[in-house]
């Protein structure tokens, strides 16, 4: 039987309203679809993705039996899930639909040469049938998810993820490598912008955390290893030497970030009046500051630097931070003149903004020095401090007394992020925190599934920042285990096991280690940790491994078709 009458295709065209139609002859293209081998209908549609453009596609899949389906119109990345469903909806498999992106790859690249744009739509919907009718269907492999959680860090972000799986019935192991809770926040004075005491709110999450039955805290414990997948991981935990094994099935990293020493910058470490402004938090807060007349704080201190390999980011938090702190100063003690000297002050949102405004009311004074210039803090021979610093609004130099300086500088991640990040299979970004699978449609996951991330392991942030991403987490990481069963990734690797020499390449490029070698020294895939990625595939020497729905057959029909055959 040829492949003409084997596979049934069906075309739809979508017009993205203006966004394809404007530009690209929907009408052409259908009519071009339709002279294509194994077609057997197409269509076009204003919006494909509409309930109605869905409606329409179900019903062509039912009335011309179709054993695959094109749509040709926006990026497969937001909408192939969707039209996946439709087809599912329809009792055709998944794994039989196929997307040609018309409009970033056509309409948007080319507005203003239609007809050259109409042409290259036609291209990509002749390759995308040209695939579509070898497609196979293929099934998402389903495992079944241990409800139980275990969340790294026993600071604010990880117990309130702690306690959000816990009210929702979970059993959660929260790991602490201290020998207490609260991570950085046990070092904190006050909270912006309410103005409680720290260890109040500490209190009370700490006995939300050792009250609740379903949360069992280990420790002076840091995670040693940890094996396995979504729904099963096997975690070693160390605790004092002694090692204990934990199964769980979601996991969520909540290890918190620390704040940088300055060490060798602004006479930090040299001179003991110049502090960070985590340590005058302590000051404040053991009432030791004493009764210093003049305070400066300098804002951006070994952040937002431009060479290369350095902090290039902005840690959001300080400029808050220091406000927050200027105005504890001036209620303890009106007559302390506090000046932040500053490169942009970040005081983003209305709480905030509430806080800088009233921090000029109490009159701290802001001086707003430039990246290129920065101010130079000067110990005198009797021990005093002077900083030199250039206001580039009033274009002056000032050189302001100093009792104390105090340096405004970011949040870091620690070295053993590093280890953590290795021993969880899961990535830092290049500045050290860890990475997110996707900025804006995964910002809590992490590529590896039933792995979450939260809080200042994540990226600097404020308190209330890291609650609320902890519960974003949480819920996340709820969901596996509320379901207590996930389908897995269906496009995977798979090995020809007569082909496989056993090298080993394949092992050591697999990003997800999901390739391990069988009793007989043979390359075996682990389906639920592959993702498809098709690193092993494009590196094996002996081309023994094949990737579902990417077979060299389907590519090669593609590329057949770019090239104008048939
Ligand atoms: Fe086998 Fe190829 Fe992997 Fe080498 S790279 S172990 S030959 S599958
Ligand atoms: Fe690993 Fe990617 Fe190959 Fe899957 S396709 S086994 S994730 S290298």
């Amino acid at each position: 039987m040829s492949e003409k009458e084997k596979s049934r295709i069906g075309v739809f065209v979508c017009h993205c309203g203006v966004n394809i139609g404007a530009v690209v002859n929907v009408p052409e293209v259908v009519e071009y679809a339709k002279t294509l081998p194994n077609v057997v209908h197409a269509e076009g549609n204003l919006y494909t993705c509409s309930s109605e453009g869905l409606s329409k596609m179900k019903e062509a899949i039912q009335k011309y039996q179709l054993t695959g389906a094109v749509v040709a119109s926006c990026t497969p990345r937001t909408h192939e899930p969707l039209f996946r469903g439709a087809c599912e909806e329809a009792g055709l498999n998944k794994y039989l639909f196929h997307m040609a992106n018309i409009r970033e790859h056509c309409s948007w690249v080319h507005p203003k040469e239609p007809q050259k744009a109409t042409e290259k739509a036609k291209e990509l919907v002749k390759m995308a049938v040209a695939k579509a009718a070898l497609l196979e269907p293929q099934e998402e492999p389903e495992i079944a998810v241990q409800p139980t959680a275990l969340v790294i860090g026993g600071g604010i972000s990880g117990m309130s993820a702690a306690v959000s799986l816990a009210n929702q019935k979970f059993k959660v192991h929260l790991v602490e490598k201290e020998n207490e809770l609260g991570g950085k926040l046990k070092e904190l004075y006050k909270l912006y912008p309410t103005d409680c005491h720290t260890s109040d709110v500490l209190e009370e999450f700490v006995q939300a955390v050792r009250s609740n039955p379903n949360i069992t805290v280990h420790a002076s414990s840091t995670v040693e290893k940890s094996e396995g997948f979504i729904g099963n991981f096997k975690v070693t935990i160390d605790r004092k030497g002694k090692e204990e094994p934990l199964d769980v099935g979601t996991i969520i990293v909540a290890t918190g970030a620390d704040v940088l020493k300055p060490n060798g910058i602004y006479c930090y470490g040299q001179n003991n009046n110049v502090v960070t402004q985590l340590e005058l938090e302590q000051l404040l807060k053991e009432r030791k500051l004493g009764k210093p007349k003049n305070i400066v704080m300098i804002q951006c201190v070994g952040a937002r630097e431009e060479k290369e390999g350095g902090r290039n980011y902005c840690s959001r938090i300080c400029c808050a931070v220091a406000v927050k702190n200027a105005l504890h100063i001036k209620e303890l003690l009106s007559e302390t003149e506090v000046s932040i000297l500053y490169r942009d002050m970040q005081t983003y949102g209305r709480e905030f903004e509430q806080q800088y405004e009233k921090a000029r009311q109490n009159y701290v004074q802001f001086i707003r020095y430039d990246a290129e210039n920065p101010p130079e803090v000067i110990t005198c021979p009797d021990g005093k401090l002077t900083v030199k610093v250039h206001d580039i609004l009033l274009n002056a130099t000032f050189e302001l007394d100093a009792d104390l300086v105090v340096l405004s500088t970011p949040l870091v991640q620690r070295e053993e992020t590093k280890e953590l990040s290795k021993i969880l299979k899961v990535p830092l970004g290049a500045d050290g925190f860890f990475l997110e699978a996707h900025v804006k449609l995964r910002p809590v996951d992490f590529a590896t599934d039933g792995i979450f991330v939260c809080g200042t392991a994540h990226s600097p942030k404020t308190i209330a920042e890291s609650i609320a991403q902890a519960y974003a987490a949480a819920s996340r990481a709820g969901i596996p285990m509320a379901l207590k069963r996930v389908r897995t990734e269906a496009i995977t690797a798979f090995v020809n096991e007569n082909i496989c020499t056993g090298c080993g390449t394949c092992l050591k490029l697999c990003p997800y280690s999901a390739i391990q070698k069988d009793e007989h020294g043979v390359a075996r895939v682990n389906d639920v940790l592959c993702k498809g990625c098709g690193v092993c595939a494009a590196s094996c020497p002996e081309k023994a491994i094949n990737m579902r729905h990417f077979s060299d057959k389907q590519v090669l029909a593609e590329a057949t078709a770019a090239l104008g055959g048939e």
